[in-house]
């Protein structure tokens, strides 16, 4: 891949909204683990909701379709996670406005939703949330120069198994302290099936 176009949008978000339905349950009882129980609930409702905007619309920009996502997200996911990954993806469009995304421009979009979610959930990498996930992702952008899907998942699983071992110190799973060890972290999951999907659609 080159370019990432509105046909590749499309594909991601498909591919990711499949992935979430099949997990929902998966997702939910994480979040039962180590927080309120609602994660796949939330997830799966918000990737519904964002395929059926996307089937009903045509698009000239990536950006216009990344800014439809992050909408639908922040108004029908609720929950920390719907304004994070409304963030993020408000970010990716805002970047992305009226250009091609080119593989610079698509780490540009990457490193303003990362600095948007860090800021909106006052977390930093390590604190046991998404931005774990994210923000290791956004790291082998920088060292690399082309879209490469097979580095992008074997990063985001590895970045998604890691939060098994760290102590949730932001998010509902805070409130467990030590307790928070030993499980996933939901929304790195989550996150894990999003950079999936995009992973596939850059290896097609
Ligand atoms: P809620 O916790 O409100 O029920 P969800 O269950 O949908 O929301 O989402 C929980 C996920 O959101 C967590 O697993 C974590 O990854 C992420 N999260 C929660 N708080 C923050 C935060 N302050 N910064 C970044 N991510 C966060
Ligand atoms: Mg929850
Ligand atoms: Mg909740």
């Amino acid at each position: 891949m080159e370019i990432f176009q509105v046909e590749h949008a499309r594909k991601w978000m498909k591919a990711t909204n499949e992935r979430i339905q099949e997990k929902k349950q998966e997702l939910t009882e994480l979040d039962q683990a180590i927080g309120d129980g609602d994660h796949g609930i939330n997830m799966a409702r918000g990737f519904r909701e964002v395929m059926t905007k996307l089937d009903g619309e045509t698009y000239q920009h990536v950006a216009d379709v990344m800014k439809d996502v992050a909408m639908t997200l922040m108004s029908k996911v609720g929950g920390a996670a719907g304004p994070l990954y409304g963030t993020a993806f408000l970010k990716l469009s805002m970047a992305f406005k009226g250009q091609d995304v080119d593989y610079p421009l698509f780490t540009k979009g990457m490193e303003d939703a990362v600095a948007g979610v860090k800021q909106r959930g006052k977390s930093e990498v390590g604190e046991k949330t998404l931005v774990d996930v994210w923000s290791a992702v956004l790291e082998k952008l920088q060292e690399n120069d082309h879209f490469d899907g097979s580095l992008m998942l074997d990063t985001a699983k590895a970045a998604m198994e890691n939060t098994k071992e760290t102590m949730a110190t932001k998010g509902r799973a805070a409130y467990l302290k030590e307790r928070s060890i030993g499980h996933l972290d939901p929304g790195s999951v989550s996150s894990f099936y999003l950079f999936e999907s995009l992973a596939g659609v850059i290896r097609e």
